[in-house]
């Protein structure tokens, strides 16, 4: 055997003291490192507050090693826990729960709580955790629903038309007007949570269906109450409309050009006035939750003078093609003629909300009154305001044309109520505006709306909705 010289002895004994050394160090921080990891994490949307009746949140839980075994949520109330969820689960690295805390039912009391969240995972630490929540906040148990009177509302609502609701809230944070799917926004009126709806029945609105005031508080309470308007129907018309392949050829060109050739026109026209209308009715709900919270509106809406009305609202319209039904729709507005490329006034004081094509209304322009209160105007060859602009009665917002789903110069004309129609007939009359609108607000204590009116002696008088003199004799759509 060779002798390891003295010096090389020294060197390895001094090298395996420093190999010990930096394992030990290295399983040390290791297993540091290991203790350290950090928990899971636990975030809760929208943030908890208030807890009610029955209050949903969800509850999103990742862990940041390993996966999630064990999922608690307690609320602590004087010393007590109440178990709002117990979940164990076979290991996930993310969870997603939704949750209803139902504070009666658990045997809350109104006051302050703490809801706290505890989670495991299945990650290995070498020493043993004090168990402590991985989230713990404050909140408030509030087990009262709010209270609704309503003060008055319009006494009769007709199908396709509009009416008024007055009601008082109190200790709730927002409430709405609902007529059976559909959901009107409410404002602020006067003091002492006073608020008022605008509403709107669809023209097939089913009678007997319930239109309610529902508030709820931000714990979650809700509470309705019914208004007291009697639901009365209301008879349209109908109509037959020739379709002619020379009107497919330019429609289907300008509002489906993707079209392929090789298909029927009528396909792609069915395509047009069933989908692209579809899109259009979507749009107005949309354009109608830009309003504002405040009558912009001064007096009656106008009609253009010397037009003829050749279309009514909800006319149910049969599309004839080769002597064949090939589809029926609803016309949402009335179709108003007069001379090629007329100025088209501002039926009332208003915001311009929108303007640009709108799928089968052609070059559209929708002006904002406020509350919901809207107006269309559809087919336009030109638009002089865009979106932002204040605008007067009667003030010129572009020119007539057959943009769109139009077979000659003509304005579709609208009125909406948080983007539905509504009959036109009722804003153009003075008196229908006092008896429906007016009087639920004189019996609610409230001034009058759109009351601002300058003098209503200049403004030009709103005209019949019957057809007038016209211009242009031949039809159009
Ligand atoms: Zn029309």
């Amino acid at each position: 055997m060779p002798v390891v010289p003295p010096r090389f002895r020294w060197k390895t004994r001094v090298l395996g003291v420093g190999v010990g050394v930096l394992v030990i160090a290295g399983s040390l921080s290791y297993l540091v490192w290991r203790q350290s990891a950090p928990g899971v994490r636990v975030s809760i949307t929208p943030p908890p507050r208030f807890i009610g009746r029955a209050t949903p949140f969800t509850m999103t839980l990742e862990a940041a090693r390993g996966n999630i075994i064990r999922a608690d949520v307690r609320i602590v109330q004087g010393g007590a826990a109440a178990v709002v969820l117990k979940q164990s689960t076979t290991g996930a690295r993310r969870l997603e729960v939704p949750l209803t805390v139902q504070g009666a039912a658990l045997g809350l009391t109104e006051g302050g709580a703490m809801l706290e969240v505890w989670a495991t995972d299945d990650y290995w630490r070498p020493w043993r955790r004090d168990p402590r929540a991985a989230a713990s906040m404050p909140v408030t148990i509030d087990l009262t629903p709010p209270s609704i009177d309503v003060l008055a509302a319009t006494q009769y609502l007709y199908q396709g038309g509009g009416g008024l609701v007055v009601f008082r809230v109190t200790g709730g944070d927002s409430a709405e007007v609902r007529a059976g799917a559909l959901t009107y926004q409410s404002f602020p009126a006067g003091k002492s949570g006073t608020r008022l709806a605008l509403v709107a029945l669809p023209r097939d609105f089913a009678l007997g269906t319930p239109v309610t005031v529902t508030a709820s508080d931000e714990a979650g309470n809700t509470a309705s109450r019914g208004i007291p308007a009697e639901i009365r129907p209301r008879r349209f018309r109908s109509d037959t409309i020739r379709l002619s392949d020379s009107f497919l050829q330019i429609k289907v060109a300008e509002l489906l050009p993707q079209h392929p050739p090789s298909q029927p026109l009528i396909d792609g026209f069915l395509l047009i006035n069933r989908d692209q209308r579809l899109h259009a009715e979507e749009e107005k709900r949309r354009v109608a939750r830009t309003t504002a919270d405040h009558a912009l509106w001064a007096g009656p809406f106008l009609q253009p003078r010397n037009t003829k009305v050749f279309s009514n609202f909800a006319e149910t319209r049969a599309y004839v093609y080769q002597g064949k039904v090939v589809d029926h729709q609803v016309h949402l507005g009335y179709d108003l003629a007069s001379v090629k490329q007329s100025p088209v006034p501002a039926a009332n004081r208003g915001v311009v909300t929108f303007t640009g094509p709108l799928t089968i209304y052609g070059n559209t322009v929708i002006i904002d009154h406020g509350l919901g209160l809207q107006s269309l105007y559809g087919h336009l060859s030109s638009i002089e305001v865009k979106p932002g602009d204040a605008v007067e009665k009667g003030q010129e917002l572009g020119r007539t044309g057959s943009t769109g789903l139009a077979m000659g110069d003509h304005l579709h004309f609208e009125v909406l109520i948080g983007g539905v129609s509504v009959t036109p007939v009722e804003w153009w009359d003075a008196k229908w505006i006092h008896d429906h609108i007016g009087r639920p607000l004189e019996q609610a204590g409230l001034p009058e709306l759109g009351g601002a009116e300058a003098r209503p002696a200049t403004n030009p008088a709103p005209t019949s909705a019957r057809p007038g003199r016209s211009r242009r004799a031949d039809r159009q759509r």
